[in-house]
Formats: C-alpha cells, sequence, structure tokens
C-alpha cells in the first residue's frame, strides 16, 4: 500500500482535489459503460474512502449523473470543461478518475471485468508487448 498524497484537477483547472493514501484499489475497467463514460479503451479509477479525499476547489462546479435504480453506475464531470471529476460510489466509496492526476498512485491495477472488452484493445495489448 502507498501513502503518498495525491493531486489531480480539471481540464480547465476549475475543479482541483487532493487525496491521501494508504491507496488500496486503482480500477481498470473495459466494460461497455465505462467504454461510453470515458470515451476511451477502459475506465481507470482510484477509491478512496471519504476521509482520504478533499476538494481544494469547484465541488459546486461539477455536474452528476446518475444511471436509474437500481443501477449505481454514472458520471461526474467538470461543467465548465467536461472533464470527468472525482464523485462518491453508492457504496461510500470516492471514485476518482485517475487520468486527471499527474503522479501515480504507487499500487498497480486491477483488471476489472476481463470478459467484455473490446478486441481492438486487445490487439493494441499485443502490439504494445511485442515491441
Ligand atoms: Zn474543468
Ligand atoms: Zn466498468
Amino acid at each position: 500500500m502507498s501513502k503518498k498524497t495525491l493531486s489531480g484537477e480539471c481540464l480547465c483547472g476549475e475543479i482541483s482535489w487532493q487525496m491521501s493514501g494508504p491507496f488500496e484499489f486503482f480500477g481498470m475497467c473495459q466494460c461497455s459503460r465505462c467504454r461510453k463514460v470515458t470515451g476511451a479503451a477502459f475506465a481507470t479509477n482510484l477509491f478512496v474512502k471519504p476521509e482520504q479525499f478533499i476538494w481544494l476547489k469547484g465541488e459546486n462546479n461539477r455536474n452528476e449523473y446518475l444511471l436509474p435504480k437500481p443501477n449505481t453506475f454514472g458520471n461526474a464531470s467538470c461543467k465548465t470543461c467536461g472533464s470527468r471529476v472525482p464523485r462518491k460510489t453508492a457504496r461510500g466509496w470516492v471514485l476518482v478518475p485517475l487520468g486527471s492526476t499527474m503522479e501515480l498512485p504507487g499500487i498497480e491495477p486491477t483488471l476489472v471485468c476481463p470478459d467484455d472488452h473490446t478486441e481492438w484493445f486487445t490487439t493494441l495489448e499485443s502490439t504494445i508487448t511485442e515491441q
């Protein structure tokens, strides 16, 4: 477990935050909902406890969207620039999109939903490995 402090901000800088370790779970998910919400091959999210997380500024400049119940999936974004920003999950974690943090969390990612992925991502993965 890593004990470092990480900070993150959205593209325009209106929203920023900080979180402190120890970090326990860094999930990379390739499910179809995560692909839609990020527009990328997978989501990279760090999950921290509320007491490990503080907003530095802009908490009220967020839009939050939740899929209808009983679904717990959602998204939060900056009202100004549209970047994904942290949000609280239904299970009480703070989900932090790790791409907005310029430092590494010091723990390895866990691949979530490995069976629900795109074939082109598998192709990319093998291209990287072969180099
Ligand atoms: Zn922004
Ligand atoms: Zn997912």
